[in-house]
């Protein structure tokens, strides 16, 4: 018998069986009256829950979602500042620089975050129009103060269009437009909302919607929120055909996270990550993201001497645990761990052991079982 799956990449995440179960159903029309009124409920909910004006929510990923994000609010003579935490804070970088948009990259160290005083510093020029934050970044596994941010922005620059990246973030740390002053929040299904990969987010305050408005016609088609605002509204309305079965996964995604209380979700994230974190450095393991802003979402850990990442990730997928490998300088000396969504103890345990068989298998001296200790230690406080 072969040993049973464990997805602990950043994404896509385990898909709980009710949301499975979703994906598996006859799939109807897009103008079926109960699937109207699913849509419906979905595109309110993830407004409410979020504190936002307008919810985008279409066939894509996460990268889509970028790109709306950017397209529908900046314009072509404008300049942006992106504030990168890592890889996919830099992955703006490409989507702006070829809409002829300019920009200005703002980069740290690897592991340590951005700051609002950092972003304060760039924005006194008034140059910028816009600022880019990547809540998690997914390459570091480091957490950016979000909220922090927006307050400055809200308080010193209110014209400046606020938009956050929280794909490895959206339900799992918190987020909210209204509260935390953010104008676009972007984020994708396969994360922390547990639902397979295949929808993309996008959030918008009504800042965001105005500077739209006074946009005209973009080039962008598919990714225009114009185009997409009255089947927000009116779902039962046709622009690009929605990928039905997906909305159905979202809407028990989202059922699942209302039963669970979205606070007790960051909560539970929060609690996890830190029991986890506390297991992985009980094998002697570093982890890349500095104490004070590591994500609960995933962690990035860096590899104690004689561990070779090619070895420890194959003999990981034979001891049936899949995990993600380092990008940019990381690549071949850490390895990545998805803790998001819809999981469990069961969960985290069996991943710890897994962790515990490789290193074992690859003559690494360890105490099969202390980790686990650690954790449920931890968790259990
Ligand atoms: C995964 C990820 C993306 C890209 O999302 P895709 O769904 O792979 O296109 C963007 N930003 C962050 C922070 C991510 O973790």
């Amino acid at each position: 018998m072969s040993i049973r799956k464990l997805l602990m990449i950043p994404g896509p995440t385990p898909v709980a069986r009710s949301i499975q179960d979703e994906m598996g159903r006859e799939t109807v029309a897009f103008g079926d009256p109960q699937f109207v009124k699913d849509f419906k409920e979905v595109i309110e909910d993830m407004k409410e829950m979020w504190g936002a004006k307008q919810v985008y929510v279409v066939a894509g990923s996460g990268s889509l979602a970028m790109e709306m994000g950017i397209a529908n609010t900046v314009a072509r003579d404008e300049k942006i500042l992106i504030a990168s935490n890592g890889f996919f804070g830099d992955r703006f970088v490409d989507v702006i620089e070829r809409k002829g948009i300019d920009f200005e990259l703002m980069q740290v160290e690897w592991g340590t975050t951005v700051t609002p005083e950092m972003i304060d510093e760039k924005l006194q020029s008034g140059d910028f129009n816009a600022v880019t934050v990547t809540h998690v970044d997914t390459s570091t596994g480091v957490v950016a103060p979000v909220e922090e941010i927006g307050k400055m922005l809200n308080e010193k620059y209110p014209d400046v269009m606020y938009i956050v990246d929280g794909v490895c973030a959206t339900a799992a740390e918190p987020e909210h437009l209204e509260d935390m002053h953010i104008d676009i929040l972007i984020s994708g299904s396969q994360k922390a909302f547990g639902v397979a990969p295949g929808l993309a987010f996008v959030w918008a305050s009504q800042k965001a919607l105005d500077k739209r408005e006074s946009l005209g016609t973009i080039p962008e088609y598919f990714a225009d929120f114009k185009k997409w605002t009255p089947i927000m509204d009116d779902p039962s309305k046709y622009y690009a055909t929605p990928p039905v079965n997906l909305v159905w996964a979202l809407q028990e995604s989202l059922r699942l996270i209302k039963e669970e209380g979205l606070q007790n979700r960051y909560d539970r994230h929060r609690k996890m990550a830190d029991a986890i974190q506390k297991a992985l450095e009980s094998y002697g393991f570093k982890l890349l993201a500095q104490e004070g802003v590591r994500a609960s979402t995933l962690s990035n850990i860096i590899y104690m001497d004689g561990v070779d990442d090619m070895k420890f990730r194959e003999t990981m997928r034979e001891e049936g645990a899949e995990v993600a490998g380092g990008l940019g300088d990381y690549a071949g000396k850490m390895f990545r761990w998805g803790h998001m969504g819809n999981i469990d103890e069961h969960d985290v345990v069996g991943g710890l052991a897994a962790i515990d068989r490789t290193l074992m298998r690859l003559g690494i001296d360890v105490e099969p079982g202390k980790a686990i200790g650690v954790f449920t230690k931890e968790y259990a406080r």
